[in-house]
């Protein structure tokens, strides 16, 4: 049996329970399964006393006999006790199902090892449904080690497949698999002292102790983490070769006249910073793909707009696509009036855009004269055909689909320079691994003059004070942001919490006037209350998430969030950059109910303590693991980490990375002897996932 063996050839494994297997958690070869990790280790390598169970314990192993069976109750209550002593005390084992099977297996005064949670009742514990075995040679070994504990489905319980079950199996397929290869270079394995795979494999289901237990995780933390940094290191690589970059040589009248006569401010030291290394990318003939990360306000817009100028200086065609209409709509109505005195043809592109002017726009735009398109996904259209496209901006990536940008990128036969533009900080583990084959510029600087918003964590109680302040805040011409959350699984009671929430609000504030905005209008009606709420014909907005996004209200100095508790840290903050965009003080007001727990407690009391975006990201992948962080649920991850985990292995994914950099400039294409075993293994790994060489 070798490690690409079907798992029907283990003992103990039919047909049926493979099914379960394969369907529930994709195991279907030996090597699958051997890499089915536990999620946590019991310490079994010693036993208790029964006089030092405490509420601190978790599952503990005792040593001792059971003096007499008892059996109580009626019906769904009826139990069997079993009154276990270690020679010194009594506890209580119990059981509720199973009580044949127990009662015939287990006798009176036979040496047992017992091994299960105490749970407490009033002040004595007992121990339900423990594990029951006769100390016996081997069962005194099985126990001589850290006990792994593995994720299990209702479906697999069904058929019999709980963790013990599996770590049976696993331990069967250990013993009989035959060679279980290195897969990384000797080299690497001697320098960092990493555990043979062979090791590992074994000492990551049986360790026999702690110490043996971290070094079997970090040689497989290392390689999982090696490899995925390999695979996009190379790719990034093998794709600067292949593709050449337009060369943007000058900087011509439309930057400099711009720069000297239209600028409308000083740029911050950091738009200044991004910009030299978007004009060094772009000048040099290497391809460009760069994410630009800046907080909200941090002034990307300008840096995109700057940015094009150079493109249109050396001839070529801009496009910058946005994730929705009103956030489309907004940079073409930002940047049509910054550019408005220098005459240069700019258009918006959407889905709702008029069939008359589309044709126009289709057309000025492959006959070169239209010279920057803003758009939304309509933009990726095969109709829509570019003269000559030279640069792609898109903004607030992550709300694009893999598919949908590998499609911008073919709009040509040479690939234009790509700038990818988010808001959402990505801690830097994570981008490493999601954008680990883009260069990063980071705007860390806000344009002077901005004072931070004010954040407050309030209960429903306050209700009252929070609406004289919103009162107070009106009477001084400001406007507000009133957000209710939206989630799929129960649109329909979210939305009657909005209409009730706007209601209130008009109900509240009757001086004033409200709109209403959320993601079930259809896109025109949602532009008339956008429009007038920014125009400031209303003064307060009630909405949904829908104006996360980029919505630019310098008048608005309040956002209030009920149900914050619902919303992910990022998505905060998000929507809290939605205000101090403006001279005034502006505030965040986060409504939760009484009723949180202490970590969502935790969760907000950080939105209270920084305005800081990547410490917030860096919170937020602490709190709820990368799989929900924004902006990564829908470009989802490049590859499955089964071990590693980006939250807590930051430093180990640092060190993967640069010994990955290394090999690769050593040996781009893994031709030297050494390096066969991991290209062999790069390729393994690629048919399972998507060709990520060519993706921006
Ligand atoms: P974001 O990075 O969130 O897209 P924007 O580009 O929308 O930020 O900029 C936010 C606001 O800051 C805009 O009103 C913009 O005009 C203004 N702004 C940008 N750069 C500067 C600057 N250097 N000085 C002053 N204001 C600036
Ligand atoms: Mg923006």
């Amino acid at each position: 049996m070798d490690l690409s063996t079907n798992i029907t050839y283990i003992q103990g494994i039919g047909p049926k329970r493979a099914e379960v297997l394969e369907k529930e958690i994709a195991v279907s070869t030996v090597a699958d399964l051997l890499t089915y990790f536990p999620y946590r280790y019991i310490d079994r390598s010693r036993f208790y006393y029964i006089h030092e169970i405490d509420d601190s314990l978790p599952y503990i192993q005792l040593k001792g006999r059971i003096a007499s069976f008892e059996k109580m109750g009626e019906g769904r209550s009826r139990r069997l006790i079993a009154h276990f002593t270690d020679g010194n005390r009594f506890i209580d084992l119990v059981w509720f199902q199973g009580i044949k099977y127990v009662e015939n297996r287990l006798k009176i005064n036979v040496p047992y090892i017992v091994f299960g949670k105490p749970t407490r009742y009033g002040s004595r514990y007992n121990i339900p449904h423990p594990e029951v075995d006769p100390i016996t040679k081997v069962n005194i070994q099985k126990t001589n080690y850290l006990q792994a504990f593995y994720n299990t489905t209702e479906k697999m319980k069904n058929n019999f497949l709980n963790s013990t079950a599996i770590r049976n199996i696993i331990f069967t397929a250990l013993k009989s698999v035959s060679n279980i290869d290195e897969t990384l270079p000797k080299e690497l394995v001697e320098k960092y002292h990493l555990m043979s795979r062979k090791e590992a494999l074994f000492n990551i289901h049986l360790p026999q102790n702690n110490d043996i237990l971290q070094k079997a995780q970090y040689r497989l933390k290392f390689e999982e983490l090696f490899y995925t940094q390999l695979s996009i290191v190379r790719q990034t690589k093998y794709r600067e070769k292949k593709f050449k970059g337009y060369v943007f040589g000058t900087i011509g009248k439309n930057f400099n006249s711009f720069y000297q006569n239209h600028l409308p401010f000083e740029l911050t030291n950091a738009q200044k910073r991004v910009l030299r290394e978007i004009r060094s990318d772009m000048k040099t003939g290497k391809q460009m793909n760069r994410l630009l990360q800046g907080d909200v306000g941090s002034g990307k817009t300008m840096v995109a707009l700057m940015s094009s100028l150079i493109a249109l200086d050396n001839g070529f065609q801009v496009c910058l696509m946005a994730p929705t209409e009103i956030l489309a709509a907004q940079h073409f109505s930002t940047i049509s009036e910054l550019l408005k005195p220098m005459n240069i043809e700019t258009e918006l592109l959407t889905g709702s855009t008029k069939k008359s002017d589309r044709n126009r726009i289709l057309n000025n735009l492959k006959n070169g004269e239209l010279k920057i398109l803003i758009g939304t996904h309509a933009l990726i259209e095969d109709t829509v055909i570019f003269s000559n496209l030279g640069l792609v901006i898109i903004d607030e990536q992550h709300r694009f689909g893999v598919a949908q940008r590998a499609k911008l990128w073919s709009k040509n036969i040479q690939p234009p320079h790509v700038l990818v533009m988010t808001a959402t900080p990505i801690p830097r583990t994570l981008a490493m691994t999601i954008y680990g084959d883009l260069d990063v510029s980071v705007i860390d600087e806000l344009p002077p003059g901005r004072k931070p918003v004010q954040t407050l964590h309030l209960f429903d109680n306050r209700r009252d004070s929070i609406n004289n302040f919103l009162k107070k805040q009106l009477e001084e011409g400001r406007q507000i942001y009133i957000v209710y959350p939206l989630i799929q699984e129960s649109e329909k009671l979210d939305l009657k919490n909005l209409e009730d929430g706007y209601e209130y609000t008009k109900e509240h504030f009757p001086q004033y006037k409200v709109s209403i905005v959320h993601g079930r209008m259809k896109p025109a009606e949602k532009d008339v209350e956008m429009q007038k709420f920014s125009s400031g014909a209303t003064q307060i907005l009630v909405a949904t998430t829908v104006i996360e996004v980029g919505v630019n209200v310098p008048n608005a100095s309040v956002m209030v969030i009920e149900s914050a508790e619902r919303f992910g840290l990022s998505q905060l903050h998000q929507l809290r950059g939605r205000v101090g965009r403006g001279a005034n003080q502006s505030y965040c007001i986060l409504m939760s109910s009484y009723k949180i727990t202490s970590d969502t407690q935790k969760r907000l009391s950080t939105m209270t303590q920084t305005t800081d975006g990547f410490e917030i990201a860096e919170a937020d992948l602490q709190f709820r693991g990368p799989g929900d962080i924004e902006g990564t649920q829908q470009s989802g991850l490049p590859f499955d980490l089964k071990i590693a985990n980006l939250a807590k292995d930051g430093k180990l994914l640092q060190l993967a990375r640069d010994i990955a950099l290394e090999l690769i400039e050593k040996d781009p294409f893994l031709e030297l002897q050494e390096h066969i075993v991991l290209k062999k293994n790069l390729q393994k790994l690629q048919r399972s996932n998507i060709n990520w060489s060519m993706i921006s």
